[in-house]
């Protein structure tokens, strides 16, 4: 924990705010010390301080203002925006004997009104509060009447406006310190990069604040990213083999992919739910609530799932997409081992993941300067997928933690990935691009510009007379699947670039200086991938033709060719002109 704003650290021992803080911990909620952070953190916000805690998931952020609202005169005010969770956090502190109640849109006018007056006669310790209450009339006034111990604003991140938990009511609690300017506040977080770091602070006023900064390692989870091939198929073989019988997060980007994914692993003999936001609030709540009650579910979610989830036991978080930044991946990851057991963080991504998260920035709303900030995010997370570094040490540098040392526990650490020189195979592949740029004013996804790499003779390459170009037929050393690849990389190194509903492939600023050759590219292998016997005719710079990843000789090879494309849409569950085109 460091506290790059701390002054003088004072004997915490000696001190009885300390005293009370421990004597808290222990009474209350029957802990005999204290987590990394805890103590100073409590200790600065009894003293009457305002706080930006950064805090992995799991880390008891949570203890951080509870027990500073029990140590202090009156109620500690709790912003959180997880109002499904709010009776379960209520009902838990109420077991333990702290008083509290919560505010929010789902309750009856009677229930509310019992709150306000519990709160009014002072018989609260803690009040939850939706932060669309703070700005509901009659809730501001409600609080000037009451004595209050501390503001805590709960998932902080949700004030800042690139997170996909963006929420605008968020933005109003930057009044909370005019209007109370004497009550202290506690911003925290599970996010952390810099650039979030400083617009949280901004956004609520918390630039005087003292902020305490966590370590962000994991260390029982163990990180593995791998090609996306038949993703369903892979996860149940991981199930099967490393996970059975645990309880488990199965992320994918859309509702129908959740669907699917969740009757796929039930046929296949494992329990699995599906939760997103499509579904009524009734059986999303009642899957949370056996997610989280019974032993070895699986939970196929959307991201709208997992935000506050307090479950120790979680044993895998699998992504079946690629999520679109890396704080989004380290938070759903960290949603695994929680109770400090070895947990597995799996992802599988493939190149049609690039295209179309490319895509959907592509189309997304707001300037520019947004698309580009969505852009670099994905950037980190294509960079952190491609690493042939330490997946740990990658991921800790991301958010600042710099030095750290290779894990020995990340699949880039278990199995080193061999890497190649792919400066011709990408000479190749850019050549082909700006080629049919130049002579042609034309772009095309990878499926087609990898056809007249592999020179073969497609209806779209005879429609367009494509067989003329010069690079038609020069990338015979490598088969589709190798290409694919070549391109996910180039589009991770951003050496090129998708743009447009075909996901046409573009040239970077760059790539100017691969075709130029002053730039060596050199590439990761494919894992999950059978070596081939003669490893060297991996190398770009091989001539030797590499027989086409397809099926059965006898068949004519157009009908190979289609059929085999659409099993590969089929597999994925995405449209076929994503793919090819
Ligand atoms: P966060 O909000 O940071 O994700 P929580 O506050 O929900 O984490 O805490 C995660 C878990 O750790 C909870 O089960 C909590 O009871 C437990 N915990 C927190 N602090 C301590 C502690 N000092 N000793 C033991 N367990 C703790
Ligand atoms: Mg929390
Ligand atoms: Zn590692």
């Amino acid at each position: 924990m460091t506290s790059p704003q701390s002054g003088p650290e004072t004997c915490a021992e000696t001190s009885a705010e300390a005293d009370d803080a421990a004597g808290v911990l222990r009474r209350v909620f029957g802990y005999g010390s204290f987590r990394e952070g805890q103590r100073e953190i409590i200790e600065h916000v009894v003293a009457g301080g305002d706080a930006l805690v950064l805090m992995p998931t799991g880390g008891g952020k949570s203890l951080c203002y509870q027990i500073p609202a029990l140590v202090r005169e009156g109620v500690g005010v709790v912003i959180s925006p997880l109002i499904a969770l709010m009776q379960d956090q209520v009902d838990a502190l109420t077991a333990l004997g702290v008083r509290a109640g919560f505010l929010n849109s789902t309750q009856e006018a009677d229930e509310r009104r019992r709150v306000e007056a519990a709160f009014l006669a002072g018989e609260l310790d803690l009040l939850y509060l939706a932060p669309e209450r703070l700005r509901a009339p009659g809730t501001p006034d409600l609080l000037d009447r009451g004595a209050i111990a501390l503001f805590a604003i709960d998932e902080a991140h949700c004030v800042a406006q690139w997170g996909h938990d963006f929420r605008p009511d968020y933005l109003a609690l930057s009044t909370l310190h005019e209007r109370w300017p004497a009550v202290p506040r506690v911003a925290l977080t599970a996010t952390a990069t810099e650039a979030t770091h400083a617009e949280i602070a901004s956004r609520l006023g918390l630039e005087e604040a003292r902020h305490f900064v966590a370590s962000f390692d994991r260390p029982n989870i163990r990180y593995r990213i791998a090609p996306k091939k038949e993703p369903r198929r892979q996860l149940l073989k991981l199930l099967r083999t490393e996970h059975p019988g645990d309880a488990g997060i199965v992320y994918c980007l859309s509702r129908t992919s959740v669907e699917k994914t969740a009757a796929f692993l039930t046929e296949n003999g494992i329990e699995a739910l599906p939760y997103h936001a499509g579904l009524d609030a009734r059986t999303r709540a009642a899957h949370q609530a056996r997610f989280l009650r019974e032993d070895g579910l699986v939970m196929v979610a959307t991201i709208a799932f997992g935000m506050g989830i307090d479950k120790p036991d979680v044993r895998f978080v699998a992504h079946l997409d690629l999520p679109k930044s890396v704080e989004g991946y380290y938070q759903e990851t960290g949603r695994a081992g929680r109770d400090g057991l070895p947990s597995t963080a799996w992802l599988v991504y493939g190149l049609q993941d690039v295209v179309q998260q490319r895509r959907m920035i592509e189309t997304s709303e707001g300037d520019d300067a947004h698309r580009r900030r969505l852009g670099s995010h994905l950037d980190a997370m294509l960079a952190l997928c491609e690493t042939v570094e330490c997946r740990r040490v990658r991921l800790l540098a991301y958010f600042g933690q710099r030095g750290a040392t290779a894990c020995g526990n990340c699949d880039t650490c278990l199995s080193p990935p061999e890497t190649w020189d792919g400066t011709i195979a990408a000479q190749k592949l850019l050549s082909a691009v700006l080629r049919l740029r130049r002579e042609r004013h034309q772009s095309f996804g990878a499926g087609h510009v990898i056809d007249i790499l592999l020179g073969r003779e497609t209806e779209k390459v005879v429609q367009h007379g494509h067989a003329s170009l010069t690079v038609f037929g020069v990338g015979t050393e490598l088969n589709e699947s190798e290409w694919r690849g070549v391109v996910r990389q180039l589009l991770a190194q951003g050496l090129l670039a998708v743009k447009g509903d075909y996901g046409s492939l573009v040239l970077t600023d760059d790539s100017a200086e691969v075709l130029a050759r002053r730039r060596q590219v050199p590439l990761r292998r494919e894992p999950e991938r059978p070596a081939r016997a003669e490893p060297a005719a991996r190398s770009a710079g091989s001539r030797r033709a590499a027989p086409a990843d397809l099926p059965e000789e006898a068949v004519p090879f157009f009908e190979r060719l289609r059929a085999w494309r659409a099993a590969s849409a089929r597999e994925q569950g995405i449209p076929a002109y994503m793919i090819f085109h």
